[in-house]
């Protein structure tokens, strides 16, 4: 008689444990993430399922990859239009949201990734687009700029990630969001990342988000 089997976990817990791309798998051993955040372990397969997700976590659990993830699986090289958006509420976080992505998306050829920030110059970031961008970081004043001179295209962008929602709304740029979100289609995957879960986050979800997952981590302490 054979002992009886131990039954596994249902969620998985390491990267290996989801079905990823060797490449990609590689890459994240490399940059030494082996298991996954509770966040990342919770969202990750709903993503990958294409499903809109609203997810909330403090600071610091790894809410970037969890989407950054999501939307590389999804990238299509030969195609230079922008296929992802994340609009994020400072220079600062769309530079290090940029950053995550290109760590994350190293393991690919020719991925760009194109950060759109007020505060800079803006001729930079026009001679860029024209190459192409396959995703675009910003903030929400500058993006909408790019949008009014024709500069950026979002027609075709089927993943939208909304960072940091919670700041971004208590910055006040609820209207420009609304004003991007109205040239994206129809159909897109519309991702929501929150550290917190005012009233604003509910409506902003219930009016841009199809059917959506909701995932809540609460903080230990
Ligand atoms: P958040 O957006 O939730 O504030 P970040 O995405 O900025 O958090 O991640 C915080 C830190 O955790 C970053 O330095 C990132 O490189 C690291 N990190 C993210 N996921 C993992 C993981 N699975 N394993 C190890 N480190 C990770
Ligand atoms: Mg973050």
């Amino acid at each position: 008689m054979t002992a009886p089997t131990l039954t596994t976990a249902t969620t998985p817990s390491r990267f290996s444990d989801l079905s990823l791309p060797e490449s990609l798998l590689n890459n994240l051993n490399s940059l030494g993430y082996l298991e996954m955040t509770p966040i990342q372990q919770q969202s990750l397969p709903e993503l990958l399922e294409g499903k809109d997700v609203i997810a909330k976590a403090k600071t610091g659990s790894g809410k970037t990859a969890a989407f950054a993830i999501g939307l590389i699986l999804k990238l299509k090289q030969s195609d230079f239009g922008c296929q992802a958006l994340v609009m994020c509420p400072t220079r600062e976080l769309a530079t290090q949201v940029a950053q995550e992505i290109r760590r994350l998306v190293r393991y690919q050829q020719n991925i760009k990734v194109v950060t759109l920030c007020g505060g800079q110059p803006i001729g930079p970031q026009i001679g860029s687009l024209e190459h192409g961008a396959h995703v675009v970081v910003g903030t929400p004043g500058r993006i909408q700029d790019h949008l009014r001179k024709k500069t950026l295209s979002i027609a075709r962008t089927s993943t939208l990630v909304l960072d940091e929602a919670d700041r971004m709304l208590d910055m006040g740029f609820i209207d420009a969001i609304e004003n991007i979100i109205s040239h994206l289609p129809e159909q897109r995957q519309t991702l929501l990342f929150s550290a917190t879960y005012p009233e604003g986050i509910k409506t902003l979800s219930q009016r841009f988000q199809h059917q959506p997952v909701e995932i809540t981590v609460e903080s230990t302490h």
